[in-house]
């Protein structure tokens, strides 16, 4: 492509569920005078969905990978690997340490969240936050390893924080990858949540067929519970009790990136980037936030995946519209839909209007839906 040519700039920052959706739209039809940028802090997206899978061994972890330099490539558009520092909304530059200013006519932010970390002291290696995703399987690998080198007993203990759908399928997937990688036969492992059931938001039968499966396979629940203190060899509770612990698995709910606060965007209550219903900043700038970063007060919707996936066609047609000089279409979230935990043995627990399973063919759902998901980004 050249981009001598091209009098509009339309560029992504982040490459998640929703941004990726705009650069496979791009790949198919680009939009006529204009040049796409991408800026990603990797050259990899990582589907989170499934990353469980990747850990029980299910997937490789190429699977699981969008390949951003290809994927950027086959769409003619301009892959920058770097770190953004700030936005000048009035010049409507995106300022990185690393590289020349990029200018945009419109830009879609979808930097997705980090677990949250509130009140809590770290000291010692132990602790493993599950973001960037990108990087988790090394660090874990380079954890175990260095536990194999200093172990003084046989038996690792592995604590999970969150019991969100994240946390619980970490739990139900970890084992397979720690037998894997550091070849130990006993893993005693502990999950805390601060909430009063597993994975909010799903049936109370749910929440008991995720509990109860815990339980089977011998993990440690404590509900209501924070941990406030991580060392090398134990994690606090905010009761007072401390929980043995050589890894520390950090998977709690979502909670603004450090990045947003230097934005210069109006912010929610949450700190993530307030928007309107069209996915459009508050800040009447040509800016779109999609995605977990995107936080809509009168109807926020939940940091999920699924959502991020939904709001992809409506920004294609936005980020069309707007460089159109048109109105706007809205994104109207959908209230229920399907839920699939994969447990890591070839089932998976779910639920759909009403209804709470735990079955193999639910696995073989999920894992349909997701390999149908990550194909339309694969380039061969
Ligand atoms: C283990 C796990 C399992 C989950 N399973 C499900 C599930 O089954 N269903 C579901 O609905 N939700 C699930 N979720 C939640 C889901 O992952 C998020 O809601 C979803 O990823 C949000 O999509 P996003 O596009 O906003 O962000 P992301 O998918 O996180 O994408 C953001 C992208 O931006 C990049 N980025 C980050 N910071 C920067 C920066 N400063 N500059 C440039 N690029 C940056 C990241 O590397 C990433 O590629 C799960 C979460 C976890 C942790």
């Amino acid at each position: 492509m050249n981009a001598g040519l091209s009098s509009r700039e339309v560029v992504l920052l982040g490459v998640g569920h929703t941004n990726a959706h705009l650069l496979r739209m791009w790949r198919r039809q680009p939009i006529p005078d204009a040049r796409l940028t991408c800026i990603s802090n990797f050259p990899v997206a990582t589907y989170s969905g499934m990353l469980p899978g990747v850990l029980a061994g299910q997937y490789p972890v190429e699977q699981m990978q969008i390949d951003l330099v290809r994927l950027c490539d086959a769409a003619g558009a301009r892959l920058i690997v770097g770190n953004v520092t700030r936005l000048d909304v009035t010049q409507r530059l995106v300022h990185l340490d690393d590289h020349p200013s990029v200018p945009f006519d419109v830009l879609s932010i979808g930097i997705g969240s980090v677990p949250s970390m509130k009140n809590v002291e770290i000291v010692g290696n132990s602790l493993m936050p599950i973001k960037p995703m990108q990087t988790f399987l090394d660090r874990l690998t380079g954890r175990l390893e260095c536990w194999q080198e200093h172990r003084s007993r046989d038996e690792l203990r592995v604590v999970v924080v969150g019991g969100g759908a994240g946390g619980v399928e970490l739990a139900f997937c970890l084992p397979a990858a720690i037998q894997r990688i550091a070849n130990v036969l006993t893993i005693q492992l502990t999950l805390v949540h601060n909430g009063r059931s597993l994975v909010p938001g799903t049936l109370e039968r749910t929440s008991h067929l995720v509990s109860s499966e815990l339980k089977r396979r011998g993990v440690e629940v404590h509900l209501q519970r924070m941990v406030v203190h991580v060392a090398d060899d134990h994690v606090s509770l905010d009761d007072g009790r401390t929980i043995p612990a050589d890894v520390v698995i950090w998977a709690t709910g979502a909670a603004p990136p450090p990045l947003l606060s230097q934005l210069e965007l109006p912010t929610a209550r949450d700190g993530f980037l307030l928007t309107r219903s069209t996915l459009q900043t508050t800040g009447d700038a040509p800016i779109f936030v999609v995605g977990d970063t995107g936080t809509r007060e009168d109807d926020p919707t939940p940091k999920a995946g699924v959502y991020a996936v939904r709001q992809g066609p409506v920004l294609w047609e936005n980020i069309h519209r707007q460089l159109r000089g048109k109105s706007l279409q809205k994104f109207r979230p959908q209230r229920g839909f399907l839920k699939l935990l994969n447990t890591g043995d070839g089932r998976a627990i779910g639920e759909y209007k009403g209804l709470s399973f735990h079955t193999s063919w639910a696995w073989k759902l999920k894992d349909w839906i997701d390999r149908r998901f990550m194909d339309k980004f694969a380039v061969r």
